[in-house]
């Protein structure tokens, strides 16, 4: 079932190796789809440079550049200076995803954690957000986040309390939320949306992962984020199109897109 509504997917891997097979035919088909914007993350020097060259070719497509905790180690020397090289693209248009994953530990913490600040440093000084991922680091990310004060930044897919949540939004921080709103066990993201401000609430599907339900396993690209906006439409006693506009205008403001 498709949706007539128009959506922002600011979280979206199109650079993933999924989309080996259909990446073209998947992305030319998002417009008359509904997905108006999408924005491309990059995970490593090389996924940037995709999300980089994805964005290029297509007019709707976005990209942020970065390291991800995970491949916190891959980082050499000289990698910040290809990042802020790449950032000199017009469609890049922020740093990401970096920060900190304590679930997977693919690199060990102090790493991760320098690898992070050193990302952060380069958004403040090249004016650029950042999107950030923290996975069962919720306390040192804050922390770190806060030591660079000025900085804007959203947290992607949410997963951390509502005080917390409230705590961003006074700092004027962003989050935004996933596919997992719609799980069965979504309870604690679920108190976060119930009072986070709207204004400050982006939408996104970390494709190819987390699609919602009922497509959960499968492959998940943008044409299912207006799952999202409905769930979140239902926990606010919204209609979804509103979720869907108002998030698209955050977006677009967060990612300065006219
Ligand atoms: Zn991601």
């Amino acid at each position: 079932m498709l949706s007539a509504m128009d959506v922002f997917d600011t979280h979206a891997h199109y650079d993933d190796e999924q989309f080996d097979p259909d990446r073209d035919e998947i992305l030319s088909g998002l417009p008359q789809k509904g997905v108006k914007l999408a924005l491309d993350p990059g995970g490593d020097i090389g996924s940037s440079k995709l999300a980089v060259s994805l964005a290029e070719r297509y007019p709707f497509l976005y990209a942020a550049v970065g390291i991800h905790p995970g491949r916190a180690e891959s980082m050499a020397d000289g990698d910040i200076d290809l990042l802020a090289g790449m950032t000199g693209n017009p469609k890049v248009r922020a740093i990401g995803e970096i920060g900190l994953d304590y679930h997977y530990e693919g690199s060990p913490r102090d790493v991760q954690k320098r690898v992070f600040r050193a990302q952060l440093a380069l958004a403040r000084d090249l004016g650029l957000p950042v999107i950030v991922h923290d996975r069962e680091a919720h306390g040192d990310c804050m922390e770190i986040i806060r030591s660079f004060p000025g900085l804007r930044g959203v947290l992607h897919c949410y997963s951390g309390s509502a005080e917390d949540a409230m705590t961003y939004a006074r700092m004027g921080w962003y989050l935004s939320f996933t596919g997992v709103v719609t799980y069965k066990n979504a309870r604690k993201v679920i108190e976060v949306i119930k009072q986070f401000p709207l204004d400050r609430m982006m939408i996104e599907t970390d494709a190819p992962y987390l699609a919602p339900v009922p497509h959960r396993g499968r492959r998940c690209d943008s044409t299912y984020l207006h799952l999202v906006a409905e769930k979140i439409a239902e926990v606010r006693g919204l209609d979804p199109e509103e979720i869907a506009a108002r998030t698209l205008v955050t977006g677009k403001e967060f990612f300065s897109i006219s």
